[in-house]
């Protein structure tokens, strides 16, 4: 999830029920092989400690942009974008996603969504609407309450991957790593439980120290045998990278 960059103008009065964050124009990243632009959709459930959208973390937020001027911005890009990513925050949350992506379809687009499955039900209800989806699994269901804050939050989070994998949809799978709440070992043993469940394209993410949800959360030291981790990480699915966040 990247940074959002909100263009200025008014809500006006027409706005669908969508409550937009903000909007990238353009990315090369947040699609894999695709040009696309990415709405950022408020609202989320969980508080992850090193969230780095936590301005769009309330369901409510004033903002500068309405559903009805993303919807414009894509009616001028015809033929020069490939696809709408729809991130948050949480946009499975919002009643309004199915409605907005049938709309982008029908404007010619692809629909990616990134999600990390926080109600499994909103999640399995969107799935056939989207072309592709980037799947923010925590950690080990385990541990995903230590990253979220929230309880229960390992099963919704191992629920939906279920889900995604009996799907069929293109995905893949990645994990924010923050060295200050994970180690070694436990990248390990996720990536060989996500491998062991037939991930086949897995991402760490490494965690940017920039506007994160929790302030007191310092700098992410990799720790020294983080280096050997990534060729044993390699082999283990058919596609494996390792990127900044
Ligand atoms: S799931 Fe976590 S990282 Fe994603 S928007 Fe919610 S709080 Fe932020």
């Amino acid at each position: 999830m990247n940074s959002p960059c909100q263009p200025s103008g008014s809500a006006g009065t027409l706005d669908t029920p969508l409550r937009v964050g903000g909007l990238l124009p353009m990315t090369t990243l947040d699609y894999p092989g695709h040009l696309a632009c990415v709405v950022f959709c408020q609202g989320c459930a969980w508080r992850c400690r090193y969230c780095h959208n936590p301005e769009l973390i309330r369901v409510r937020v004033p903002t500068d942009i309405s559903w009805t001027q993303v919807l414009s911005f894509l009616h001028k890009r015809h033929g020069l974008l490939d696809a709408v990513v729809f991130s948050g925050g949480e946009a499975t949350l919002q009643k309004a996603l199915p409605g907005a992506m049938r709309k982008v379809r029908e404007l010619g687009f692809k629909v990616g969504l990134h999600s990390a499955g926080i109600k499994p039900g909103a999640f399995r209800r969107v799935l056939p609407l989207c072309d592709w989806v980037g799947f923010d699994v925590k950690a080990l269901e385990e541990d995903v309450a230590l990253i979220t804050g929230v309880t229960g939050s390992g099963q919704a989070n191992w629920q939906s991957l279920e889900i995604l994998l009996e799907s069929g949809v293109a995905y893949e799978c990645r994990t924010t790593v923050h060295w200050q709440l994970f180690d070694s070992q436990r990248l390990q043993r996720l990536a060989e439980r996500l491998a062991g469940q037939g991930v086949a394209h897995f991402v760490v993410q490494l965690a940017r120290g920039q506007s994160m949800f929790d302030p007191t959360l310092g700098a992410s030291i990799a720790p020294a045998e983080a280096a050997q981790l990534w060729p044993y990480l390699q082999q283990l699915f058919p596609r494996f990278e390792v990127r900044e966040a």
